[in-house]
């Protein structure tokens, strides 16, 4: 795990910003900035052309605030649990902008996205047969296909899986099979698509090949069905930087990518959806935990916080730290000699390491470590319950 000595550069708010949270807030805690939310939002709708669409992804961050933010720009939202669903619709949500995938959806996950109104990515056929059973309208359910990309998909670390053996989806090669058998099925009607098969990527170029593969797809998904699509979802997978040595993604790139895209693909003439979650609300957030005690152990050095894995997950399932920073309330942040320190948690367990990097010598109890870029996949995504600590507390600052 590499912490990256950072500059307030990877986090939201700004060094007096952040004495201020640290001061007031005792316990540890997340905060998030809704005016950046507000802002990135703004910036991608505006780099997109306007056949292209917004859903944001509600797992990396199901937020209330956050999803009116979103809702009150007119995103769609990409739903995944009927709690997720709820969550859309309490913040002003609609079914109509509102899509819902999963790879093992229950019987009262597809309720709730029929209920809705949801666009139901299917998975598999035991969901069209579900749905078939389930719909009880005058015409068919329209509905998308998830397919596995069998190529010409890039991910450069594994975390939606690339081109593999996947629980998404249909396999690309068996998808002229899976429409003869869903045919069967005439309540409900393939109309869209839906290719995702890389996520937290930086670079445009390897972005719009997976799109470009994603189109492929969809021209052949429409001439096998003989019926036009409406929809072809491009997934989520834009990424943001975690270290000020990665590139920032060029979202204007991105928008470009994709109008020539469209160019290119006239048999098309319905809606692309992007549905990105990291690059909207990752950014927006920062995680604080206060240092409770300082250690070196047969030569190495330990900050011992109050808040671990049970906070942030990510370093542990990923290999990879959040961006950090040290401050002392009052004082601001903590600078001046550095040494290779290694964060571990409160849990009873040496699986509880958030990171190791080049931290200040001069770490002490009461200084708290800031974690930037942890809008998304932190809150939820941590292991809360393990060790029955108390939850972290979540400030929105408008
Ligand atoms: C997780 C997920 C997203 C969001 O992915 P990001 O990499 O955060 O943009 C979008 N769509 C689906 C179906 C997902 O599972």
């Amino acid at each position: 795990m590499i912490l990256t000595a950072a500059t307030t550069d990877l986090f939201a708010f700004d060094e007096a910003r952040l004495d201020e949270l640290a001061t007031s807030h005792p316990g540890p805690f997340f905060a998030y900035d809704l005016a950046a939310a507000r802002e990135r939002f703004d910036r991608l709708r505006a780099a997109l052309p306007a056949r292209v669409r917004l859903a944001y992804a509600v797992k990396s961050n199901p937020g209330l605030p956050l999803l009116e933010a979103f809702a009150g720009r007119g995103a769609w939202f990409d739903c995944a649990s009927a709690g997720e669903v709820s969550a859309a619709l309490a913040a002003g949500g609609t079914g109509a902008g509102m899509v819902f995938a999963g790879p093992a959806k229950t019987e009262r996950d597809l309720q709730a996205a029929l209920f809705a109104g949801a666009r139901v990515q299917v998975d598999g056929i035991e969901d069209i047969a579900r749905l078939h059973a389930l719909h009880t309208g005058e015409t068919p359910l329209a509905v998308n296909v998830r397919v596995n990309p069998a190529g010409g998909v890039s991910e450069v670390a594994s975390i939606i899986g690339g081109v593999g053996p996947s629980a998404f989806g249909v396999d690309e090669e068996v998808l002229e099979a899976f429409v003869t058998e869903a045919a069967r099925f005439e309540r409900v009607e393939i109309r869209g698509l839906q290719v995702f098969s890389a996520s937290n990527e930086l670079d445009a170029g390897r972005l719009l090949a997976n799109h470009r593969t994603a189109l492929r797809i969809g021209r052949r998904l429409q001439e096998l069905l003989g019926r036009e699509l409406d929809l072809v979802d491009l997934g989520g997978g834009l990424g943001i930087r975690y270290a000020l040595t990665e590139p920032n993604l060029d979202v204007r790139a991105v928008g470009a990518g994709l109008g020539r895209i469209l160019g290119e693909n006239d048999w098309f003439t319905g809606e692309l959806l992007l549905e990105p979650g990291r690059w909207l609300s990752g950014p927006t957030g920062v995680y604080a935990a206060r240092v409770v005690r300082t250690k070196v152990s047969r030569g190495e050095r330990f900050v011992m916080l109050e808040g671990g894995i049970n906070h942030l997950l990510r370093p542990l399932l990923t290999g990879q730290s959040f961006p950090t920073l040290a401050v002392r309330p009052g004082e601001g942040v903590v600078d001046g000699e550095r040494a290779t320190t290694t964060l571990a948690g409160p849990l009873c367990t040496s699986l509880d390491r958030v990171g190791t990097g080049d931290l200040p010598v001069d770490l002490r109890p009461g200084d708290v470590v800031m974690f930037g870029q942890t809008g998304a996949y932190a809150y939820t995504q941590a292991m809360s319950h393990f060790l029955s600590h108390a939850l972290p507390e979540q400030h929105w600052v408008c």
